[in-house]
């Protein structure tokens, strides 16, 4: 299998390289040459497999002689086996739906299903190559902890992430500063998560910095996240549908960089049985916007109870885009310079039809939001996170859809506790977490200040 990139600049490359390079060179997102399909036969066969068996039938075809069986059966193990359910991702009935739980990794969000398997990854990746790689981050919240938890205590990498300092939820802040091993550096700036965000661009733009320390990303363009996404769809399936290939599902994805629905998309292209994808967003509408007129315009971004898909540019739209207009990286480069220049982009009816015919958008406001939780409650005696609540809300016209669920309640405990009166339980991972010895420095939102932190913490760790 190879890879190349949405805007056609980059000579076709193995699986490895794909992970390693993240970002394609040309500026684009990068993506298999085709979709391995999957028989009739292989659904039925996957129906009631554990889910660390399926993760290596549906993700061994994407990489080639890259990875042997049992090299990535060994990879997907110790990945999941910090998962706290004996499902990993496991489907309850709620009512007239379905949640798939992806929530009972170690930071308690979906982002670990992804994270846990890319940390790994890097590492196997690493010992082969020799190197050592520097993760270079800044976070709102949920991506900064889930991506130290994916590499802590990992030999070959070390980790920076950026955090708005006393702007994160305290139980964001003490997942990330209890992290105490050696490589993980947490950095509080005084300034906001957009300082944060332009200082990582600073320096990922400082070429010469960047190459000196092998820096590297772990936001969600990296193609095996991906990939790891897709497998819990064919689980949710797999579970639901009984192996029924005439079953044809739907799934509702709150969403906000276009990366969890999209692993949808790949699920479907590869044979899965799906009927719809609802595209369920909150306030931050870019996205439903996009599927119901065809325009893919910013507006301002908005703060909401799901801070999680407060976004208005979405990095994996792009790799959706290219599929749409029939792999044509010239037409892709178009519409995004478009994008740039005039700050939207439109699509011909005709192809604003097609996106129709297989999503269903919906924008969920934060009334709707909290109504849903508490409503589910009431009803269910289920109690739904926000970001959850925004999925199960675009779903309510159509029964039997699996919702995805992507956080635990326990993680926003405030918009739980206005919707229904009290908090959610805490999974054993959050239990505690307030009385941890921390680490964490603060520093001024000032790139060069930054800079030197990392050169003399590097220096520091390799003596
Ligand atoms: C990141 C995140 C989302 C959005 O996922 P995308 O892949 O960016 O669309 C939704 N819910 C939670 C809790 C998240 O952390």
């Amino acid at each position: 299998m190879r890879y190349v990139s949405t805007r056609g600049g980059v000579d076709p490359i193995t699986f490895s390289q794909a992970v390693m390079m993240g970002l394609a060179t040309d500026g684009g997102l990068l993506l298999p040459e085709a979709f391995p399909q999957v028989a009739q036969t292989d659904l039925r066969r996957w129906s009631g497999m554990p889910f660390p068996e399926l993760a290596v039938e549906v993700m061994h075809p994407y990489m080639g002689s890259d990875i042997s069986l049992q090299q990535l059966s060994e990879l997907v193990e110790r990945s999941y086996s910090g998962f706290s359910h004996p499902e990993v991702t496991p489907v309850v009935k709620v009512g007239e739906q379905y949640v798939l739980e992806l929530f009972h990794g170690p930071t308690a969000a979906f982002k670990d299903v992804a994270l846990q398997f890319l940390g790994n990854l890097f590492e196997l990746l690493l010992e082969r190559s020799g190197g050592h790689l520097n993760i270079l981050g800044a976070t709102s919240g949920d991506t900064g902890s889930a991506a130290i938890y994916g590499v802590r205590g990992q030999q070959r990498i070390d980790i920076f992430i950026l955090h708005p300092h006393n702007r994160v939820s305290p139980i964001q802040e003490r997942q990330m500063t209890t992290v105490l091993d050696g490589n993980v550096h947490n950095i509080a700036i005084e300034g906001t998560f957009d300082d944060g965000q332009c200082i990582v661009k600073e320096l990922f733009n400082d070429l010469e910095f960047k190459t000196e320390y092998s820096l590297g990303a772990v936001n969600s363009i990296n193609w095996a996240r991906i990939l790891a996404q897709v497998v819990y769809y064919f689980y949710a399936w797999s579970r639901v549908s009984d192996g029924d290939t005439g079953c044809k599902l739907t799934f509702s994805v709150p969403t906000g960089n276009f990366g969890d629905i999209f692993a949808g998309y790949v699920a479907m292209r590869m044979g899965l049985p799906v009927e719809r994808l609802i595209l369920a967003t909150n306030r931050n509408d870019i996205l439903s916007r996009f599927v119901n007129s065809g325009i893919y315009q910013a507006r301002k971004v908005h703060h909401t109870l799901s801070p999680s898909m407060d976004i208005q540019i979405s990095s994996n739209f792009e790799r959706y885009l290219y599929y749409l207009v029939g792999e044509d990286a010239g037409k892709v480069r178009a519409l995004m310079e478009q994008m740039r220049r005039e700050g939207m982009m439109s699509i011909p009816e005709a192809l604003r039809r097609q996106v129709g015919e297989l999503f269903h958008a919906e924008a969920v406001s934060e009334e709707e939001t909290l109504e849903q939780i508490a409503t589910t409650y009431r009803e269910q005696g289920y109690i739904l996170d926000p970001h959850t609540a925004v999925g199960v809300r675009a779903a309510g016209k159509f029964p039997g859809t699996i919702c995805l669920a992507t956080a635990h309640p326990a993680k926003f405990g405030e918009a739980v506790q206005r919707a229904i009166g009290c908090e959610a339980p805490p999974p054993s991972s959050l239990q505690g977490l307030m009385d941890r010895e921390t680490r964490c420095q603060i520093l001024a939102a000032d790139t060069q200040v930054i800079k030197n932190f990392i050169e003399h913490k590097l220096s520091e760790r390799h003596e």
